[in-house]
């Protein structure tokens, strides 16, 4: 406790510090708007031809225009790189702004440019070997009896299969990719830990966190209090799951191995129940039912719908993804839309970024805040809108027949409740080994993984099995110290709409549903998409939600069942 004339002093020190801050800033803040409006000028339109090259490209699939996204995408990093802007931006960070839109804009931006500070050659270096691994990945094809297999045929041994051999084989021809990129990846992880002392952090994983504003200590906490939470329900959806899996295969639980699971690292949840939630959106106009929702809840998102490609052609990626081209409204989405349970999901989900954009943030907010606070919020709003997909009451409500509601509901909650439980666990093994990874990159990295599989997903190592497993998973390649993010999305998402149940809806969040409600657009409008980044992540989650991101909200989702 301070006393009344501690307290004084602290203050007064306070008052007077802020007095000398008083006199010297009129000219600190003019620098610091003149190399924020010099930004703009160079970056801005750099940023807009990205943009619109990346579109383009992934409608197209054409040579020439991922050639001209490759070079739009240098200009960009050029600009950023630049040594003399660089020192301007870390003198202006220095000083003492008390302008709080232009202190955070200059935050945000000083973060934007470190990135890009890794000298030109170790930088050449990483990027293309990071290439080399991404094309050693494209090429590769599991072979099983000196055959082929094509992805395609993978899954569907996964799927169907009920041969453990069979099985067991086309997994560890899934598993293959990982020795040939073995050596590759080793040296890359030594090129990123050197870049990121090159600017001053003791590994790549410290600083791709201190990039996103994050600390390791910050969100293993946040992962040991999930990883409490989750291990029981997981225990019991897992037994739930493996029973059903050993009685397909006609074996033992005992008997189980990671060939046993739907996909080759168990990060998504087996198809092993009955009802077929594709029968009934089948016959659903999947745009017509986005557009409704939207509308109905105060987000209309038709102007979206109308600038977007939303149908397979050829050469068009296949994937799905939203963008904002401008941060002046002009927001797109590409998918490959067919009626079915998936695409009603993804649309849901990209849409869900689509609100949260320079749609609904304010044309007044500054350029470089202009855009959602974290990559977690924005994914924790897209899965937050996309969760319904799964339920008949919601479909109803939105005027689609369901012939079978309760066994809809059934299927639909259990598995949206072992999608999110599984993929919880599997990230926990990716966010430790991947820190680890970097820490400590010379250790057997092939026992930690295993020991982390074991630890958090509960499956069973192969017996007397020495092969880089973890090496086969491309994530770690091409989106490093990333994977984390979409699981605190997801403790976002619930938080969020655990929030708009009690202060919104007044209903219990286990069955509340948004349908019709333009208070619920309203309240992100206010509370989640206006701030855009004028708060960093977790101050967002606070003005939003009352309290700091944790996993109370996510794990009650799963309370008793
Ligand atoms: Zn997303």
């Amino acid at each position: 406790m301070l006393s009344i004339a501690t307290i004084a002093i602290v203050a007064f020190i306070a008052a007077a510090s802020l007095n000398l801050n008083a006199q010297a800033r009129p000219a600190d803040e003019a620098r610091a708007r003149k190399f924020i409006a010099e930004h703009e000028a160079r970056v801005r339109p750099l940023e807009k031809a990205v943009n619109l090259a990346w579109w383009t490209a992934n409608v197209s699939g054409k040579d020439e225009d991922f050639k001209t996204k490759e070079q739009a995408q240098n200009k960009l990093d050029e600009a950023l790189a630049d040594n003399e802007r660089f020192a301007e931006l870390k003198a202006v960070k220095a000083l003492k702004l008390r302008d709080r839109l232009i202190a955070r804009q200059i935050e945000v931006l000083y973060l934007t440019y470190l990135e890009k500070q890794v000298p030109a050659g170790l930088l050449r270096q990483l990027t293309s070997k990071a290439n080399a691994i991404e094309q050693a990945f494209n090429v590769f094809r599991a072979r099983v009896d000196n055959k082929e297999l094509p992805d395609s045929e993978v899954r569907k041994v996964f799927k169907e299969s009920k041969d453990s051999a069979r099985r067991k084989a086309v997994w560890d021809a899934s598993k293959a990719v990982g020795a040939v990129v073995e050596r590759d990846l080793r040296e890359l992880v030594g090129l990123r830990n050197e870049a990121a002392r090159t600017l001053g952090f003791r590994d790549y994983h410290v600083m791709q966190l201190h990039l996103n504003e994050q600390t390791q200590e910050q969100v293993l906490k946040l992962f040991d209090q999930l990883d409490e939470l989750t291990r029981e329900p997981f225990r019991r959806a897992k037994a739930d799951i493996d029973a059903k899996l050993a009685k397909h295969c006609g074996v033992t639980v005992d008997d189980l191995r990671p060939w046993h699971y739907h996909d080759p690292f168990f990060q998504e949840a087996p198809a092993v129940y009955d009802a077929d939630l594709d029968v009934v959106y089948a016959g659903v106009d999947i745009l017509k039912l986005c557009k409704d929702y939207y509308a109905g809840i105060g987000l209309p998102i038709d102007d979206v719908i109308a600038r977007s490609d939303l149908y397979e052609k050829p050469g068009k990626s296949p994937h799905a993804f939203c963008t904002d081209i401008d941060r002046e409204g002009d927001v797109r989405v590409l998918a490959n839309v067919v009626p079915n349970e998936y695409w009603m999901n993804t649309m849901l989900h990209e849409l869900g970024h689509a609100v949260y954009s320079s749609k609904n943030i304010p044309r007044a907010m500054p350029y470089v805040l202009r855009a959602e606070a974290h990559i977690l919020t924005t994914e924790g709003v897209a899965m937050m809108f996309e969760r319904p997909a799964r339920s008949a009451d919601w479909l109803q409500k939105m005027g689609v027949p369901v012939a079978d509601p309760k066994g809809f509901n059934e299927t639909g909650e259990k598995m949206l409740r072992n999608q999110l439980l599984i993929f919880s666990r599997w990230c926990q093994v990716m966010l430790r080994f991947e820190k680890e990874l970097y820490a400590n990159p010379n250790q057997d990295l092939n026992a930690l993984w295993w020991d982390l599989v074991e630890k958090y997903q509960m499956m069973k190592r192969p017996e007397g099995r020495h092969a880089p497993d973890y090496a086969s998973k491309i994530h770690i390649v091409v989106a490093p110290a990333y994977y984390h993010n979409y699981m605190m999305g997801q403790l976002f998402a619930s938080q969020v709409h655990r929030t708009i149940a009690r202060k919104v809806l007044k209903a219990d969040p286990g069955t509340a549903l948004y349908v019709g409600n333009t208070s619920v657009g309203e309240f992100m409008k206010k509370r989640v998409f206006a701030p855009g980044k004028t708060m960093p992540w977790n101050a967002l989650t606070k003005f939003a939600t009352g309290e700091e991101l944790n996993a109370k909200a996510f794990a009650a989702d799963f309370q008793g069942k």
